[in-house]
């Protein structure tokens, strides 16, 4: 599990199961287990504070990178 966060506030957007090593860059909803503080508008997931966090592609989210930092494990297959 890890945890997405925003890299302005420092806010927990939400828990997501990574699977497989490499870098964060799509989120799948079905494999987000808890949402923190974080907003969709107009197809855009963001922080409570306005950090757009990633898009909302359908049954993922393209994420920003530059917009958020996460803490956890990735889990190994
Ligand atoms: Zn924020």
């Amino acid at each position: 599990m890890i945890v997405i966060k925003c890299s302005k506030c420092k806010n927990k957007i939400f828990k997501y199961k990574k699977i497989g090593k490499g870098k964060v860059l799509k989120c799948f909803k079905d494999r987000i287990t808890r949402n923190y503080d974080c907003v969709v508008d107009n197809d855009f997931l963001k922080c409570t504070c306005g950090n757009i966090i990633g898009s909302d592609e359908g049954n993922y989210y393209k994420m920003n990178k530059d917009n958020f930092t996460y803490t956890g494990r990735k889990i190994k297959r």
